[in-house]
This record gives C-alpha cells, structure tokens and sequence, in this order.
C-alpha cells in the first residue's frame, strides 16, 4: 500500500549479476540510510535466494510506482566497491554491446560480486623492516645482521630477507616480538616469473619524433581530455617507449594507466621492460591466474595502490580511482574482441571510457586498423608518426615467391620453393636465425579418400578435421573432439586416406628431416595449451637455442630476435583467400608483422612470401612497405561497399538442436526487425544458414544487419532484441548479437 504521506524512507536500485536488464528497487532499512550509497554491494533477496548486488542509484518512494519493495539484508562494503564514474562505464558499455547490466557486471568484477572477495588462500607475503627505536646494542650478531640489510633496503619480503642473509625471515619473526622489526603483509605481486625477463632498465633520450609525440600526449594528459592517438610506427620505432613515457607522465598527476596487450603470455619482454621501469607500481593481469590472484590483484587497483595495470583485453574494466591513459598496443589485433559471453572490443571499450573519465588514448600500431585511420581522418584522433626504426637496423626486403609452378614437386614438397630453400640455407650457413610461418596448425589440415575424393568430416561439426600427429588423432578445430584416424574412408571404404595441405606440426617435422643438425621448434596454440611451453620456446629462442622456429601467428607478436635475419611465410593465400571483408587487411598486419621480425638486429633482414597469387596486390604493398597506400585502396573498397569504418554491422546468431526450428526463428526475427527497421536506413541480409552451418551439434543461423555508421545501436538494439530473444527462446533456439563482428564466418 502506498503511503498518503510522503516519508523519507530511501531506497536502493540494485543490480544483480544476472542476465536482467532493469535494476531492482529494495528500502533501506531504518539506520542504515548513510551506507546507501552508489556502488557499494548489498546482500538482497531475490526469489528465494539471497544475491549479491550493487547499488546503482538511491532514490525515494517515488521510484517504486506503487509496487512494494523488500529490505535490504546487508551493506557489505563501507566505501563504494567501484566508483560511480566506474559503474556509468560499465552500464553505458552494457548498452554498447547490447548485454544486461548485470551481465556486464558479471564480466568486468572478478568473481561477479562474490561476497568475499579476499582471496581464501591470500597470496601476500611479509615485509621487514628494523622498528625506528631499535638499539643495535641489544641485538645478537644473526640479528645484527638481519637489520643492516633491513636498513639499506628499507623494507625486505621474507623471501628476499632470506635470500640475503640465510635464515634472516625466522630471525626477523623472532626480532618482531622483541619489538626490534615491523612487519607488514602486502599483497604478493603475481605475474609472469621474472626469471625469463630480460633487463632491458635504463632511460633513453627521446628521439625527435618521439619528442614530438610525447608534446602532444603530454598536452591533453594535463588537460584531462578525452582525446586519442593513433601511434604509427613500425615494429622498433620506438613505441614502447613513447608509451611508458606517457604512463609516467600521468603517474606524475597522481592518476593511473591501462596498459592493453593483445596476449599476455607472448609478451615477456614487454613485462620485463614494465617491471624494470616501474617495479612494484604494476598489476598484471593474465590469463593463468587464478580467480584468487585475480581478485587480488583487482584490489591493489582498486585501492590505487598500482598506478599500472598491464592485460589483455579484460584489463580494461581495471577499476582505478582516476584514469588518465589507456595505451592499446598492437591496436588492430583481433585478440581485443571478445569471442564468447559479452562481445566486446577493449578498443573500442576504451574509447567509450575515455570519454566518461577524461582520459586520454593511445592507440598504437605499426598497422592501424581501418577504424583507426578513418578516426584520423575525420578528427576524431589525431595522428602521430614515428617513421623511422631506432638504431641502424633497416627495414628487410620482402620478396613474393610463386607457389604455382612447383614443377616436379610433391606432398608437402610442393610449399617449399626453391627460393625459400637455399635462403633456409644460407641463414643457417651465416650461423643466423630463420623464422617458418603458418597460418595452420596440426599436421594436414585434411584428410582426404584418393578414390572417392570425400574429407574425413567432424560428426559435430561441419568442418573438415586436421589430423594432428603429436595426439595420433584428427581434431576438429571447432568443437575440440579429437578421434582415431579410420583405416578405411567413412563413404567408400577405399583405404587410400591422403593427408592433405600442410600445418605447422608437418613443417616443423619437414624442416627437422630437410635441415639435419639444425635445432627447430614450434610455437602454436597446441604447444600452448601445454602450461609454461610457450613461453619456454621463447626463452630458448632468446638463448639462441633455436635455428628455425615454426609457427602461426604467435610467433609474430612483438618478439625481438635479433639473430633472426630470414623469415619465410609458407603460404599467403591461407589467410588472403578467407570469406571475409577484413581479409585483406588481416592479411596486411599478420604478414608486416611477420616480416618486421626479421633483421631487428644490427644486419639486414629478408623476407619471401610464398603465394599462389603473386599479382595480389595488397601483397605488393606489403612487399614495398606502403601502409598508407594499401590503406587508402582498402578504405576505397569499404566505403563503396558501406562496410566498416563507413557503416557498422550486427550480426545476429541463431542456434539451436533442430534444424527446423532454428530456421523458423531466424524468419521470424527477421520479419519482425525489417518492420521495427522500415523507416531506417538499414539493410538486413539473411537469414541464411552460417558459414558453418553445424558447429557442436548446434544448427546455426545468421542474420547481418548493415547500418549508417550513426546509427543509434545502443538506443534501439536492447528494447527491440529483448523480446524477440524471448520468443525464440520459447522455441529452443537461442539469439545472440555481435555488434561489429570480427568473426563473420562462423
Ligand atoms: P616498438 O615498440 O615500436 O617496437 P621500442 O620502443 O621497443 O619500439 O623501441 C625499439 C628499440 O629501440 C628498443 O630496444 C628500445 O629500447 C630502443 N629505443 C626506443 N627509444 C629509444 C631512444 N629514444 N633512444 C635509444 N633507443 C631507443
Ligand atoms: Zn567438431
């Protein structure tokens, strides 16, 4: 019943991690209204649960419309748990890619909102310090010891107290009770083990063009604007360092940073250089830390005790006090697209924050993304150039190789070119380095009947399966099951099974018998699910223990290899011919990227790209290093197409266990959409049966939706999709959107 008097009763609005747009509405329980406050947690009851939830607004009896609200069970937090300016980011990112609030919540705080937050087995450790009326007189000798290390380091963890003087933690216990020491526990730094961090410490003098840069960053930091940067400038132009100089400049104002990497785990170096720069001052988040040490780290931010988060994509929701710059490096990078659960892009993500916080972005690259030029071209970022690599390395020349005529080649003879040999050979005979890429990993990417020509097909999916050697199985890509190899083909029973086509596991085995002696490793998604291999071909390649490194992409990303002098990419067209807008562009920055790898040290690098189509001429550009021009016949095509950056795209995915209803829900979607659209500059595509029309035993569906690069998508989407995912839901048949998808073929 409402009330004929207005009272003063407060209420909350409160957001639940739940896949739920709206937040609830719950009263504040007399004398708690002082910790009713904008993002703080509260125990609620919901159902006949009891959820954790953030308040998202305090409102008065107004709020409730006449519907009866229930108590609030619990404050659980004094000060906010996120800032206010925090949660309007996350709300309007929310709507950005068409996700509930309370899913968005569930993504960006570690844990959702779980309730205990401190992780159950704390990964701190004590720090020692001499007590400042401690008398040395009354100390033993162990002891006496123990504090002069104490006094010239300041304070000491255990770990290093001990690695001083042996011994020295129990000391330095025993000396706390005697009051001769303080203790205090900190929050372990977790991360990367410094032992493979090269140190690379030392500050530099900033060459003309980096001074020129830093200026204008250096302006709009002090000015708390939110402006962005597109960074340009090859791989060892000296990026890096504009970016650290950058993190100092705001760590000067007393605000902090975001550092976005696309893959963590591929960045050693870049740790090392962080860490050797800023010591203590940095968070890094990883994908291999537990939800312990992620939520420990969440709160050092959090608490502003770092000024420096460095991470891959997630890193973004980093919930400083203050920002004042967000740094995506590698900013083309598809990594930065989230591929499961709330798609987001950090990059884009970034933006959107950078307006609400005032902070100012960098986004760098030696091959800016489409969206990145197009935002230099209308003002939207300004750019900065950085045209030359530091020192004296140049850049390799690049070679294109055709693949067609291999003439009296066969089985995986035929993607090694007489060219790509002898240059193998004579990198290894001047005692250098040589880096083999390609773009598929296992062993033949098919295996096909020579009798009746059919491909061993995935039963979940439908896809061909790889056969891969290490497991003796085939595998598909897309669901992950793995069976035996059959003896005899599944449709004629015909016992001649070819592998066909070449992956990385079959190179690595093909330039292991081609080169004897030579030391070859591989570097691929398989040799990384195998916890710290990864990282341990790098370490072996910084040692120099390795002559031919073999493999995708991962190997391409940011590594310095100065012994590197050649680098061969097996076969262009793998990424050049894939169903998609971005292909080329794709193909642009994996293959400069490759390439940039070779001749970072003090001689000359070459490159030969093997190709089946030698006049393509996106790789005629990247043979002459023309970014721009590349660029501007590529945005040429786009914007007559209205493609992305000159219109944006959704995709809508359908799925579900039987065909028929899959198939119907997307025609009823569709119906429904073009009448809500008619009066909109929108075309819908479909729908149709996606690329892959069967992934894990799931009928897929899709609808593309192309609109005016204004469009309002984060206005009209969440209403208009909200019920028809309901409907289709009635049916067994799930709807998801992507907004500008990256993925557009599965
Ligand atoms: P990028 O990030 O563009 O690949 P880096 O910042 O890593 O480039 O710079 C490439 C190399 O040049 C690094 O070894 C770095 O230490 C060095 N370097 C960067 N800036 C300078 C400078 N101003 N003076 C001398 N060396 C520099
Ligand atoms: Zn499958």
């Amino acid at each position: 019943m409402r009330s004929l008097f207005p009272s003063d009763e407060k209420y909350v609005e409160v957001a639940v991690p739940l896949p739920l747009d709206k937040p609830f509405t719950y009263r504040v329980p007399a004398g708690q209204e002082v910790r009713a406050r904008v993002g703080v947690r509260v125990l609620v009851p919901f159902g006949r649960q009891k959820l954790t939830g953030l308040v998202t607004a305090v409102v008065d009896e107004s709020a409730l419309d006449g519907h009866a609200a229930k108590d609030v069970i619990a404050f659980l937090d004094e000060e906010p748990y996120i800032t206010g300016r925090h949660l309007a980011f996350l709300g309007r990112a929310a709507r950005a890619c068409l996700a509930p609030l309370g899913e968005m919540l569930r993504t960006a705080l570690p844990r959702g909102l779980a309730r205990h937050d401190a992780p159950s087995t704390p990964r701190t450790e004590t720090f020692y310090s001499v007590a400042p009326d401690a008398v040395d007189a009354t100390m033993t000798p162990k002891q006496k010891l123990v504090a002069a290390a104490l006094r010239e380091a300041g304070a000491l963890s255990s770990a290093a107290l001990s690695a001083k003087v042996p011994g020295g933690a129990d000391v330095a216990k025993r000396m706390v009770l005697r009051g001769l020491a303080a203790a205090e526990v900190r929050d372990k730094v977790v991360g990367l083990s410094d032992t493979h961090l090269p140190d690379l410490a030392g500050t530099l003098d900033p060459t003309p063009a980096q001074h020129a840069a830093l200026d204008a960053i250096g302006a709009t930091i002090r000015d708390h604007a939110a402006a962005t940067f597109v960074l340009h400038g090859i791989t060892g132009s000296g990026k890096t360092e504009v970016y650290l100089r950058a993190i100092e400049m705001v760590r000067s104002q007393g605000r902090q940073s975001i550092f976005l990497v696309p893959e963590i785990v591929l960045t050693p170096q870049l740790l090392g250089r962080v860490r050797s720069r800023f010591g203590d001052g940095v968070a890094v988040l990883h994908s291999q830390l537990t939800p312990a040490e992620r939520t420990a780290q969440w709160r050092r931010v959090r608490a502003g005790e770092v000024f420096l988060c460095v991470g891959a994509r997630s890193a973004i929701f980093s919930p400083f006090p203050d920002l004042g710059l967000i740094v995506v490096d590698e900013e083309h990078d598809a990594a930065y697209k989230q591929e499961d659960g709330i798609r987001y892009q950090a990059r884009d993500l970034a933006l959107l924050r950078s307006a609400i916080e005032g902070a100012t972005v960098l986004l760098g690259s030696a091959t800016p993304s489409a969206e990145a030029v197009r935002m230099t071209q209308t003002g939207a970022a300004t750019l900065l150039e950085l045209p030359e690599r530091i020192g004296d390395s140049t850049l390799p020349e690049i070679r294109i190789v055709d693949l067609k005529n291999q003439v009296g080649r066969r089985g995986a003879d035929r993607y090694f070119s007489p060219e790509l040999e002898a240059a193998v050979e004579e990198t290894l005979a001047r005692g250098e380095k040589a880096m083999l890429f390609l773009n598929r990993r296992g062993y033949a990417p098919v295996l096909s009947c020579l009798d009746c020509a059919s491909t061993i097909q995935c039963s979940n999916c439908q896809v061909s399966l790889a056969f891969h050697k290490e497991y003796d199985a085939l595998l598909c890509h897309y669901c992950h099951g793995r069976q035996k190899a059959p003896d005899a083909c599944p449709t004629c029973g015909g016992h001649k099974l070819a592998q066909m086509g070449l992956g990385t596991e079959r190179l690595a085995a093909w330039a292991e018998k081609r080169w004897e002696g030579a030391r070859v490793a591989r570097l691929d998604s398989d040799v990384g699910r195998t916890k710290g291999a990864a990282s341990d071909v790098l370490a072996r390649m910084h040692r120099g223990e390795v002559d031919i490194l073999v493999g995708t992409q991962m190997i391409a990303k940011g590594h310095d290899f100065p012994e590197v002098t050649f680098v061969g990419v097996l076969y262009a067209d793998a990424s050049l011919n894939f169903i998609d807008f971005r292909a080329s562009e794709r193909t642009f920055q994996i293959l400069t990227q490759v390439a940039g790898r070779a001749g970072r040290g003090d001689r000359p690098g070459t490159v030969l790209i093997q190709t089946l189509s030698p006049d393509n001429s996106c790789l005629h550009r990247i043979a002459e290093h023309d970014f721009f021009g590349f660029m501007k016949e590529e945005l040429a095509t786009r914007e007559a197409l209205a493609y992305p950056p000159f219109g944006r795209m959704m995709l809508l995915r359908l799925w579900g266990v039987k065909e028929e209803r899959v198939r119907d829900a997307s025609a009823l979607v569709a119906v429904a959409l073009s009448e809500a659209l008619a009066a909109h500059d929108v075309r819908l595509l479909g729908p149709a049966p996606s690329p892959i029309a069967r992934v894990k035993k799931l009928y897929r569906f899709q609808i593309l939706l192309k609109m005016p690069v204004d469009f309002p998508v984060a206005d009209v989407f969440p209403e208009l999709l909200r019920p028809l995912r309901d409907a289709v839901r009635r049916h067994g048949v799930r709807l998801e959107a992507d907004v500008d998808p990256y993925q557009m073929l599965v």
